[in-house]
């Protein structure tokens, strides 16, 4: 008899998997997977629900993966690898004092997720170094974009209950720029992670497993966090030019109305979206925002 679970981390030939009933298996795979699998490398990822036939004491055999959504994946060496699986949602941690916040960097993110259908959370962090009413018109507008937007302090404390809500009975991941604060709210929302993360960077000094693993990480409180050191980088920018406005909550309303059908909302006239931006309709600095993403994709 089958049970469901999901796979926290991959190593070589086997997965280990949390079933809902809490019990930890070390799973290998069944072969027939194996044949239908895209990602030849591995059948299964951190974040995958699968069905286990349980198999002595601790150990088991995936018999079926269920359909995937929110995949993270990065490129290399010309392929796409599936990184991590079932991503419900990604935290984007940005600070509000040093490194200084990157409005345009937030938009990224923001369009990263959309395209990969995950939600996105925008958490200012570092509260505690800066006057919340300066951050008041930033985060006006991706709230009235339908954002939900955080301000916590990780240092003081502030907000970490509702993060720590937010995370429950979901499986996050958290992104952002080095230095932002990812790590240091991760041990907010769970004083025991840090010796979890240990235990797994001296795995890797053992050199049992070279290559960076996705590791899905159950919290106390409910729910999952997903620790990449790939995610956290964020490399995974494969949108095409033509997509981007589309991603742009604001400025989508306005594509299908230009002039030209082909419209890059950049130098056609006349131009729907540029007059919205003339008119207030669309921030400006958000429509800066879509050009730059044009000149990198471009
Ligand atoms: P990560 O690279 O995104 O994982 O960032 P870290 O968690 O390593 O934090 C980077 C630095 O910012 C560390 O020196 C932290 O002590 C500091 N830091 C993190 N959160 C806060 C905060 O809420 N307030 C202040 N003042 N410093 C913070
Ligand atoms: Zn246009």
């Amino acid at each position: 008899i089958c049970r469901i679970g999901r796979v926290l981390r991959v190593q070589g030939l086997h997965s280990m998997v949390q079933l809902d009933d809490g019990v930890l298996r070390r799973c290998a795979t069944r072969r027939i997977l194996k044949t239908l699998a895209t990602d030849q490398r591995h059948v299964v990822a951190a974040g995958d629900r699968v069905w286990v036939r349980p198999e002595r004491a601790d150990e088991g055999i995936i018999e079926r993966v269920e359909p995937r959504h929110g995949i993270l994946s990065r490129a290399s060496r010309g392929r796409q690898h599936v990184l991590v699986t079932n991503v419900d949602q990604v935290i984007v941690v940005v600070s509000a004092a040093e490194p200084k916040l990157k409005p345009h960097l937030v938009d990224r993110y923001l369009v990263m997720a959309d395209k990969n259908g995950i939600e996105p959370i925008i958490c200012i962090n570092k509260a505690d170094l800066v006057d919340a009413a300066d951050l008041q018109p930033l985060i006006g507008v991706y709230s009235q974009l339908g954002y939900r937007v955080l301000l916590v302090s990780a240092e003081r404390g502030w907000n970490i209950d509702s993060l720590r809500r937010l995370l429950k009975d979901r499986q996050s991941a958290f992104a952002g720029q080095s230095g932002v604060g990812k790590s240091s709210l991760l041990n907010a929302v769970e004083p025991g992670l840090q010796l979890r993360v240990r235990e797994v960077s001296s795995e890797n000094e053992k050199g049992r497993h070279t290559t960076t693993t996705a590791e899905l990480i159950p919290l106390a409180a409910g729910g999952f966090v997903f620790d990449t050191p790939g995610i956290r980088q964020f490399q995974l920018w494969d949108v095409i030019p033509q997509e981007v406005a589309g991603f742009f909550r604001d400025l989508r309303p306005y594509v299908s109305r230009c002039k030209y059908p082909n419209c890059s909302h950049n130098h056609e006239e006349p131009c729907a979206v540029k007059d919205a931006v003339a008119d207030g309709f669309i921030d400006a600095r958000r429509y800066e925002s879509y050009l730059a993403m044009l000149d990198d994709e471009a």
